[in-house]
């Protein structure tokens, strides 16, 4: 399939992997919008959030607490978890992807939205 996540999944493309298992893998965004943005991709092909079915339901958990013992690991004290859902949410890539981004040092940061 001609999609970059899957491309990266299968190690057919270059990435600076921050972490895997079997179900997910995190790789620093190329154009990182934080000074910590991080991508959690599913390693198994779902387009989106909006296609996701119930027995996704163990990918969605393991995307999240990964993105969460991730932000642990490198010290974040906050941080933000972001989905985006189909063209109109801003998704470019339609491979299940979670961004963790954080790293903010100046308070009026923190409150910022971040479109990513
Ligand atoms: P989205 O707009 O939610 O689909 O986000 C896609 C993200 O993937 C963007 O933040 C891109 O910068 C990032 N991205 C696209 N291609 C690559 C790549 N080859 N390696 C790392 N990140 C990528
Ligand atoms: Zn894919």
């Amino acid at each position: 399939m001609d999609c970059i996540f899957c491309k990266i999944t299968r190690k057919e493309v270059g990435a600076e992997i921050v972490s895997e298992d079997s179900t997910v893998l995190a790789f620093n965004d190329i154009h990182p919008k934080a000074p910590v943005h991080i991508l959690v991709v599913s390693k198994q092909h779902i387009q989106s959030i909006a296609h996701l079915e119930a027995d996704h339901s163990e990918v969605i958990v393991k995307l999240i607490y990964t993105a969460k013992r991730i932000a642990a690991e490198r010290g974040l004290g906050g941080y933000k978890l972001v989905f985006n859902v189909g063209r109109e949410g801003g998704q470019v890539v339609d491979h299940l992807h979670l961004h963790l981004l954080g790293g903010w040092e100046k308070p009026e940061d923190w409150k910022k939205g971040f479109g990513v």
